[in-house]
């Protein structure tokens, strides 16, 4: 069995006071913020519940699109996220946004500051945002970003939204997580150069060149165009488009819903959905599962000893770390 969190403190962090799983799940999914609030906090707290939670909500999953976005800062992440979030809202879907910044420590739905510009969403019932720190004590980005699209997935939300920085690792992460990605540049930002040396040129399905209104637009696009067309797709894969877009008066934001649908019925049609799909839940046990051996060693809490004891022997020349190794697993694997 995969053993939760520590439940001495997980489950009722922040003072909450006991939660009824069934009655909560219930509520979530007729679209009750609040009880959507709470199950992602469950999530974020790493709370032995959520075992119960997702158990709950597997019937209910699977029907959502999941959009992820990506970009270095200053593009427009926020600004087209909260355009998009306009346009689907008119085709009259209920949209879940969840944004990851993989440098914060902080959580728990701090919407004020850089996310502003989505307020003005904030008294809408069928739009739900929530910032996410990726840095929790488990697994990351990929323990608790596809746990908390599976909340909004089964509470009804007919297209997730996942948005994160692009530094680092998060870019290529957020590529395994979504159904389509997004790649947002800008011009001046020296994107063109950026593009091949963080690997976006791989992860896309859509790129989106936001800022068109000012110069330089159509130099990115000239560029991506170009470093595109060299790099390495397989045959019959996905072309995915240029767009440009003035996020911040919704130009363009029309077409990047077009091209959505497009590529989604491309995954559809190839099977390609349901490959990714696998492919995700396939990352998601991994995590969930590592997480848990992780935990049982005290790797990730206070409890190091038979690690911190197997290392001093490997240091100190009295043990090899394969047959260290070898201790740990037949320890704890049984
Ligand atoms: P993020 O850091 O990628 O989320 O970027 P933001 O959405 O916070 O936008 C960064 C800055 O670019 C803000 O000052 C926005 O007002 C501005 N911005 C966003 N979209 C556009 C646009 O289409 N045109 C122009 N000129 N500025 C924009």
């Amino acid at each position: 069995m995969v053993s939760t969190p520590d439940a001495a403190t997980a489950g009722r962090p922040r003072g909450r006071s006991a939660v009824a799983v069934p009655e909560l799940v219930e509520k979530a999914r007729t679209g009750d913020p609040r009880s959507v609030g709470r199950l992602i906090s469950l999530v974020e707290d790493e709370s032995p519940l959520l075992r119960e939670v997702m158990a709950l909500l597997a019937p209910h999953s699977g029907r959502a699109r999941i959009v992820g976005i990506t970009g270095s800062p200053g593009v427009g992440k926020s600004t087209t996220t909260s355009a998009l979030i306009t346009e689907l809202r008119g085709a009259g879907q209920r949209v879940g946004v969840l944004a990851i910044d993989p440098s914060s420590p902080f959580s728990g739905g701090a919407l004020l500051g850089d996310r502003v510009r989505m307020q003005d969403h904030a008294t809408d019932r069928d739009v739900f945002i929530r910032s996410m720190a990726s840095r929790g004590h488990l697994g990351g980005l990929s323990w608790s970003t596809p746990q908390a699209m599976r909340v909004l997935d089964a509470s009804g939300f007919d297209t997730i939204v996942v948005e994160t920085v692009g530094v680092g690792q998060s870019e290529v992460e957020i590529a395994g997580l979504a159904d389509t990605t997004i790649v947002l540049l800008a011009p001046g930002m020296g994107d063109g150069i950026q593009a091949a040396k963080a690997g976006i040129l791989e992860i896309g399905d859509l790129y989106v060149i936001n800022k068109a209104d000012r110069d330089g637009a159509s130099t990115v696009r000239r560029d991506l165009r170009g470093a595109l067309a060299l790099s390495q797709r397989p045959e019959g894969a996905w072309k995915p488009p240029i767009l440009m877009t003035t996020a911040q008066n919704g130009e363009g934001l029309a077409e990047v819903v077009t091209a959505i649908d497009e590529h989604h019925a491309w995954l559809e049609s190839t099977g390609e959905l349901l490959r990714r799909r696998t492919r995700r839940a396939r990352e998601e046990i991994e995590a969930i599962a590592l997480t848990a051996l992780r935990q049982r060693w005290g790797g990730i809490s206070d409890r190091r000893t038979e690690l911190d004891t197997l290392a001093a022997r490997v240091a100190g020349g009295a043990s090899d770390p394969w047959a260290a190794a070898d201790e740990l697993l037949a320890t704890h694997l049984e």
